[in-house]
């Protein structure tokens, strides 16, 4: 078995330290590992991933010098600067060393990095060692990214008022409203970021988790526009169905508690790993769940409101008045509870894996996005996909209530439901063998395999 170990060609991989971004990176691990690569992650201190998930894979922990408040500030584009200036040079001397192992562990094939962690691909090709870029959001952010950079040139930034509802020229299902410019940081720093972020640099491949029969014609437009080849292979988890990353201890309980409930009469709610909400939001958020009369599952992250313990924020009487009906929990393990038949919508923040997680069990959505991509994928959930209804307003108690009782109840949530179906067959198809994904990481395979 050690020598078998020995014979395999190395990947590395560099995730970027949340959890939207450490998920995709494993399960592209894992798909790798069962095609006969080993494993190495080389990952920032901060979050690290926990190795008893994956012990086949072999991980390294490399000093990232954030700074206690940077790590609370809650500034994300401020880490990434930093991560990529504070990285590089631990980066490379882990690099060296592995390199210099080569002959004891096999020879490495390529470094495959995060889209956000773009400091890997200096380092790595000065070791001439190829780089392919993992983008963990879809083509429509990456070519909206592209706009917002057209739009700056032309000096239509910021934005007017009165062109927010217009539709954005050549991005037809998106307004200027649903461009994920980012609310952190100043424009100068989101601009510098998504510079780096576009550049390909000298890396020999792109691979995106997302499909063609999600966003065929966006893609394609893609192949044109970049020099090397593009991978879409999601929804990656479909390839690894075991993998398991979550930095955060899952609630199983929730699924003996889903046991209990009669087929699609759960809404699902959590708003993923970062977004952050107000007590007013949470109380009018609460009371609409609460009068909706549906049975609900509902993720409180601790922290989600600021200064939270939990769920010491919720209305008083709130918790004595859902009895039964509701079930609060500080994590789940996501996935088996969007495959759980009981579940017939989720209220979601509409990060990316979230939403290819749940297009690809057919559930229908209710989208509340906060910031940057989600913007985009709530719009495509609601006008291209149809699988799913956007909350767009600030959250009143009455509107909530009734957006609940339209997906959950209504004909109209029956239709997106049978939509979400058919939308969940055809990602089915793409993975299975002769489908699109499957080709693309047949091709993938092929490609790393040739360094
Ligand atoms: N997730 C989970 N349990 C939860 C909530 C979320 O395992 O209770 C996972 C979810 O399956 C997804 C990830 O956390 O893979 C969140 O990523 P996403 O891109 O949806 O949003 P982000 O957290 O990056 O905003």
């Amino acid at each position: 078995m050690a020598g078998q170990e020995q014979r395999r060609r190395g990947v590395i991989l560099v995730p970027f330290p949340y959890q939207g971004h450490i998920n995709p990176m494993l399960q592209l691990g894992t798909i790798l590992h069962s095609r006969g690569f080993s494993i190495t992650i080389i990952h920032a201190k901060f979050n690290s991933p926990d190795p008893s998930n994956n012990p086949e894979f072999v991980f390294h922990s490399i000093p990232d010098n954030l700074s206690v408040n940077q790590k609370s500030s809650g500034d994300i584009l401020g880490i990434i600067l930093a991560l990529n200036f504070n990285c590089q040079t631990p980066f490379q001397e882990c690099l060296v060393q592995l390199i210099e192992q080569q002959d004891q562990h096999g020879e490495i094939s390529c470094v495959v990095y995060d889209e956000l962690m773009y400091f890997s691909e200096s380092v790595a090709s000065h070791l001439r060692i190829p780089t392919i870029i993992l983008r963990t959001t879809t083509a429509a952010t990456f070519v909206s990214r592209l706009t917002l950079q057209n739009l700056k040139a032309e000096g239509y930034l910021p934005l007017q008022d009165s062109m927010l509802l217009d539709p954005v020229p050549d991005l037809q299902h998106l307004r200027f409203k649903d461009l994920p410019i980012s609310i952190l940081g100043t424009p100068e720093i989101f601009f510098q970021l998504i510079s780096h972020v576009s550049n390909v640099r000298k890396s020999s491949a792109v691979i995106w988790n997302t499909t063609e029969c999600l966003e065929k014609s966006l893609l394609m437009q893609l192949k044109q526009h970049f020099q090397v080849p593009i991978f879409p292979i999601g929804p990656m988890h479909k390839f690894a169905p075991t993998s398991s990353s979550s930095l955060l201890e899952e609630d199983t309980s929730c699924i003996t508690w889903l046991d209990k409930q009669t087929r699609n009469s759960v809404l699902y709610v959590s708003l993923g790993s970062l977004a952050l909400m107000d007590i007013s939001e949470l109380t009018e958020m609460a009371w609409g769940l609460a009068n909706s009369k549906q049975p609900f599952l509902w993720v409180i992250r601790p922290g989600i409101v600021n200064g939270s313990k939990w769920i010491e924020f919720l209305p008083r009487g709130f918790v004595e008045s859902i009895a039964e009906r509701g079930y609060i929990v500080k994590w789940v393990p996501q996935k088996e509870v969007l495959a759980h038949d009981a579940v017939g919508g989720f209220w979601s923040h509409c990060g990316w894996n979230s939403t290819i997680e749940t297009i690809s069990e057919g559930v229908p959505m209710i989208c509340k996005p906060s910031f940057g991509d989600q913007r985009v994928n709530a719009r495509y959930v609601s006008q291209v996909w149809k699988t799913g209804l956007h909350l767009e307003n600030n959250l009143e108690s009455h509107e909530v209530e009734r957006t609940i009782r339209r997906l959950m109840v209504d004909e109209e949530g029956e239709e997106m439901r049978h939509r979400a179906r058919e939308l969940k067959e055809e990602v089915e198809q793409c993975v299975r063998n002769g489908g699109s994904s499957n080709n693309h990481l047949e091709d993938f395979v092929k490609l790393i395999s040739s360094f």
